[in-house]
């Protein structure tokens, strides 16, 4: 079966000698202004949540086609997980985009200070494959409530869900200003030639660093959300039933092709032979006898990486103790579980992304393992995207929080700290640059313009006289003085003026009261018990 639906390809920009005119065009509407007004932007958002409503079967078709996804995956990780984010952004995105004015000091008594929350101009979106609504269209809302032009550049492996990004998107976006450009390795390339005023990337490792390289040649900032292997320690503290559910569940999602699933297991012989005899048991509840006949298990995404991950099955040391049955023609690997594995293996060596779950075995020692399982993470020649722990000692992750550099951490589950858009997502070092979700996406694709406001008063004139030559030693202490010390003992912020106001307004409506029904009476006792008081001191 062809996997791109052509005609609808060809109404995109897949031709490369169209990406000049389109850039032009996209660039235009940028600076024209047309993104830049807030109720724009909310309207190009309810559109786009309103694809998600009119189109939702055809997009749960889509994944189905590309990798087998299931209703219930497709709905809540693709569909559902965009839908809350688009209604979330639309919520809070007059307040997110407001100005941030500066309280006045000495030095700016006469200015305003603001910071302008601007978008970036026209950035480039590059997703992947194995969530290919969510990972490209999420970053693209984010980019939209910002405020930018945006070029989308779906990943072709996941080609039906290009297709259908691309015959979308411009029945409910606005053409002028945000565009879909299909194509691989050779269009997105080129398309890197162009010069981008910001680059989200989602992918592997090694084409995020070529697309580093390339934002390079014109300085223009990135977010990279890449891969890497995301180990889980366990420790012997834990309920090992619910431990091997959860890891299970973040395993089996989406067949292991999920940026945050866990990758490998750390643990001692003892809390392995404890938590093994879970995994089969915990399989057939969820899936019956007949694993590849139930619809909740999508496929792998192609052969190419069907090969790449049986080969990990097949060069690993250890022994399978579940799973191990592959077909080729239906690109499905029966979920595995290999114990005893090398650090040398291949499977340890490079990111599973499939349903392989290899454990290697620590040393038996007191801490359980802790130590020899920090030591081999900080030891890999790349940062964890995420980490996991198993554990209910407060020991064991403050050490795992404090000596490992990871770009995100869950304790006793796995995969929700993705879900929560209250906390930032992102990797560090080889796992990525930048973070997105929720207020985090916006900020992403936001510039933060700091703007003074100046006048030609006499006071602010007077009070900027000391900048100009010629310099003194007098100068350079009254400058020291007041860029330092009225700093420090912040007294002279005008925070506190509402509050005099209301101070003031208050003695003031007391004065009135007193005044027109009291006929002065507070007043005159008070002037009295001043009065006395003084003449007793005298
Ligand atoms: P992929 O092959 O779909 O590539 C991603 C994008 O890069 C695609 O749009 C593709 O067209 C483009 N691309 C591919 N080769 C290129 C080249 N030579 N030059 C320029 N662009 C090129 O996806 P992949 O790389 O197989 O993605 C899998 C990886 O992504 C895994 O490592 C996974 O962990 C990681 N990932 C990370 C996250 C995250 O949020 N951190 C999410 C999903 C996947």
């Amino acid at each position: 079966m062809a996997k791109f639906n052509n005609n609808v390809y060809a109404k995109t920009y897949n031709d490369p000698e169209s990406y000049d005119e389109l850039l032009a065009r996209l660039r235009s509407s940028f600076h024209n202004g047309k993104t830049r007004s807030v109720q724009f932007r909310i309207k190009q958002l309810k559109s786009l949540l309103r694809m998600y409503i009119d189109r939702n079967d055809e997009i749960l078709e889509a994944l189905r086609m590309d990798m087998r996804k299931s209703t219930l995956e497709g709905y809540m990780y693709e569909i559902d997980l965009m839908k809350n984010d688009i209604r979330e952004t639309i919520k809070n995105l007059s307040s997110w985009s407001k100005p941030h004015w500066l309280n006045p000091n000495w030095l700016t008594i006469a200015d305003r200070g603001y910071i302008l929350k601007v978008p970036y101009g026209v950035v480039l979106v590059i997703g992947t494959w194995n969530y290919p609504f969510q990972l490209t269209l999420v970053p693209v809302a984010g980019a939209i409530a910002a405020g930018n032009c945006v070029v989308i550049k779906p990943s072709e492996i996941s080609s039906y869900s290009a297709s259908k990004i691309a015959e979308l998107i411009p029945q409910y976006l606005d053409p002028e200003c945000y565009a879909v450009v299909n194509g691989g390795s050779f269009e997105t390339d080129l398309l890197l030639d162009h010069r981008f005023d910001y680059i989200f990337y989602t992918g592997s490792i090694g084409i995020g660093r070529k697309i580093h390289a390339k934002a390079n040649k014109h300085l223009t900032p990135v977010t990279l959300e890449l891969g890497g292997k995301s180990p889980v320690f366990i420790d012997d503290t834990v309920d090992y039933a619910i431990t091997a559910k959860r890891i299970l569940w973040g395993k089996c999602m989406n067949m292991g092709q999920t940026c945050v699933a866990p990758d490998y297991i750390l643990c001692t012989q003892k809390v392995a032979s404890k938590l093994i005899p879970h995994f089969p048991a915990i399989m057939h509840e969820w899936y019956g006898d007949n694993w590849k006949a139930v619809p909740d298990l999508a496929r792998i995404v192609n052969k190419k990486h069907f090969n790449r991950v049986a080969n990990l099955i097949k060069t690993a040391s250890g022994s399978i103790i579940m799973g191990g049955e592959m077909d080729e023609s239906d690109l499905w690997i029966k979920p595995t579980i290999i114990v005893g594995v090398n650090p040398q293996d291949q499977i340890m060596n490079e990111e599973v992304f499939g349903p392989v779950l290899p454990i290697m075995i620590l040393e038996e020692s007191e801490d359980c393992g802790l130590e020899e399982a920090i030591q081999f993470i900080n030891s890999r020649p790349w940062n964890p995207l995420c980490l996991y722990c198993f554990s209910l000692s407060n020991h064991v992750r403050n050490q795992l929080q404090d000596r490992t550099q990871t770009g995100n951490m869950a304790f006793n589950d796995t995969i929700v700290q993705f879900v929560i858009d209250e906390l930032p997502f992102g990797g560090v070092g080889s796992s990525g640059m930048g973070s997105y979700h929720g207020k985090y996406t916006f900020d992403t694709f936001t510039h933060e313009r700091p703007v003074v406001l100046r006048d030609f008063s006499f006071l602010g004139d007077k009070v900027g006289l000391i900048r100009y030559p010629p310099y003194n030693k007098y100068k350079i202490n009254f400058l020291s003085f007041m860029l330092w010390h009225w700093k420090k003992f912040n007294i002279f912020y005008f925070d506190y003026v509402p509050h005099f106001i209301c101070f003031v307004m208050g003695l003031l409506s007391i004065v009135i009261f007193d005044w027109v029904y009291g006929e002065g009476a507070i007043a005159f006792n008070l002037y009295n018990a001043f009065t006395n008081q003084s003449t007793r001191f005298m």
